[in-house]
């Protein structure tokens, strides 16, 4: 017997306001949500990412079937699809619906998909924006209009004028739009003190049952799952939010920017998976944070630095996405083309920094905005690592990863792979920036201050290189003008020293 809708839900869209089902009807729909695994293979993900989509979607959909409405749920290792594609195509043909109906993917490539299936099949697909977001594609496009470059802070105080976040009438809340320099503090020697613990969630049997599978059909995937204790449902993730607000966002702020050795987790809300896989609504969050400045819990600094994250960065960065996707993903700026180092997957390098890192990810799937952009982003735009094989191992390796949200970050902001279409200079620093943010230099093998020998500290050899090499495009920059001044102070002979270093380091990445 035919139906009206075939409704897919993907993993990532796992909210009872997904606009899929908007208008079901349980007496002539079904939903449709499928465990692929090319989902999981595409790029080799960390079996903890692995992990929280899977349990995740099958908390979803029982909350579903709860509620009486008809769910096909192909299970992995249940069904012969390795594809969303096949499998979709399989229930199109089992229940020959009228019409298939989806909200917008988090990914240009599944978008594609679907487009086609619309077209081969002869059957209206229908792709309902996506209302997660506080600005639509739409929306988005009509603010960036045909400009060349775009900057995060003018579609920031747009969106807090519009929404109404931390206004007072026309004004920003406290006179000010950015409490930047509050937020970039480095911890003392002690390092951080009175750190709450972060909400964690122990898996229940259903998440038991996927953390078995995942070690059954992905065993050779990089990461633990030792650690795993994320939300899996909204009713965890609210709980989680609740904790945050309450524990966390009072010193969120002023050590935004700041890492210690065996501390992954710091004052970071942790809340990035929750909210991607919509767990959570970005309003809810925003108005949360804001209502704990109102209510006096929480100072503005620490509520404006994390509402800048939510209501700019993340709208923004989605926003560039859609705008610049295809060419984002192929963007090669520099022409980087080296191989990743194999200690990307094992964290078994000398550099301490890039060491705990990496270490802390395989264990849990999370580092914090500066660990990714500052320790490895920064390492793999000195390098000269490709950005194609950077961005999978950035997609793969992190719970949060959505490609969406993921590829601007890295082509964008990390590699300044498309050229700065978003950012105002590339963000690149020495192995001194990341002295002062942490700990980490004191345990390790190099030296920050070091330039070139056995004991420099590759970051610095591969960053002095790389201003010297980039002068003439960087030097321009007046952003970058003070980058440049101690570069200015050296000789011909010392320059050509760093060169011949990190030119002997760029053969060897592998043994750093
Ligand atoms: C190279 C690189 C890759 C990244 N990949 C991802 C990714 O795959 N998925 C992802 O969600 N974030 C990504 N980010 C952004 C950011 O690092 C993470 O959102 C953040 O570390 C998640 O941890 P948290 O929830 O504790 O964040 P918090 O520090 O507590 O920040 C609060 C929230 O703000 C949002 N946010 C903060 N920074 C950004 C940003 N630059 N872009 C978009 N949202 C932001 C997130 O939703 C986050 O949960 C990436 C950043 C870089 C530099
Ligand atoms: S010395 Fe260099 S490689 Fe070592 S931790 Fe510091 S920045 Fe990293």
């Amino acid at each position: 017997m035919s139906i009206r809708h075939l409704v897919l839900v993907l993993g990532d869209q796992l909210s009872h306001d997904n606009p899929a089902l908007a208008g079901f009807d349980p007496a002539c729909d079904r939903i449709l949500m499928v465990e692929a695994p090319a989902e999981a293979t595409h790029v080799w993900t960390h079996k903890a990412r692995i992990a929280l989509f899977l349990s995740a979607m099958r908390h979803f959909a029982a909350e579903l079937a709860e509620r009486g409405w008809p769910v096909d749920y192909l299970r992995l290792g249940e069904h012969p699809h390795d594809k969303l594609e096949a499998a979709w195509r399989a229930a199109i043909t089992q229940h020959a619906p009228a019409g298939v109906v989806v909200c917008e993917p988090g990914e240009w490539r599944l978008e594609q998909t679907l487009k086609q299936l619309g077209e081969t099949l002869g059957l209206p697909v229908a792709l309902r924006p996506d209302s997660h977001f506080l600005a639509s594609r739409a929306a988005f496009q009509r603010w960036a209009g045909e400009r060349e470059t775009l900057l995060m802070e003018h579609f920031y105080r747009a969106m807090r004028k519009h929404h109404q976040v931390l206004m007072d009438g026309k004004e920003p809340a406290g006179g000010t739009w950015n409490f930047d320099k509050d937020n970039r503090q480095a911890f003392g020697r002690g390092g951080p003190a009175g750190l709450p613990p972060a909400a964690r969630f122990a898996p229940d049997a259903i998440t038991r049952a996927v953390l078995a599978s995942v070690e059954t059909h992905f065993a050779d995937h990089p990461g633990s799952l030792a650690h795993f204790a994320w939300p899996v449902t909204r009713a965890d993730a609210l709980q989680a939010l609740t904790a945050f607000i309450r524990d966390r966002l009072p010193g969120f702020g002023a050590h935004q920017d700041a890492m210690w050795t065996d501390e992954p987790f710091l004052w970071h809300s942790l809340l990035a998976p929750a909210l991607n896989l919509k767990l959570l609504d970005p309003r809810e969050v925003i108005r949360a944070a804001e209502d704990a400045w109102r209510s006096g819990h929480a100072p503005l600094a620490a509520v404006e630095g994390f509402i800048r994250q939510i209501l700019g960065w993340r709208e923004f960065i989605r926003g560039v996405y859609w705008r610049d996707q295809p060419g984002m993903g192929e963007a090669n700026h520099f022409g980087h083309t080296r191989p990743l180092p194999a200690w990307f997957w094992t964290g078994e390098t000398r550099m301490n920094c890039q060491r705990q890192v990496i270490r802390q990810t395989l264990s849990h799937g999370y580092a914090h905005h500066i660990q990714r952009l500052m320790v490895t982003g920064n390492f793999a735009l000195l390098a000269e690592l490709s950005p194609q094989a950077v961005a999978a191992w950035f997609l793969a390796v992190y719970v949060d990863a959505v490609e969406w949200v993921e590829l601007p970050n890295v082509a964008g902001m990390a590699l300044y792979a498309n050229g700065g279409r978003f950012t105002s200079k590339p963000y690149v620093a020495s192995g001194a920036y990341i002295k002062r943010m942490s700990n980490y230099c004191a345990g390790c093998s190099y030296s920050p201050e070091v330039k070139t020998g056995p004991r420099a500290c590759p970051v610095s050899t591969f960053y002095w290189d790389f201003l010297d090499r980039h002068a003439d495009m960087l030097a321009a920059n007046p952003r970058c003008t003070l980058m440049f001044k101690p570069l200015a102070r050296m000789d011909a002979a010392e320059r050509a020293a760093i060169r011949s270093q990190a030119q002997a380091l760029g053969e060897a990445l592998d043994s750093l």
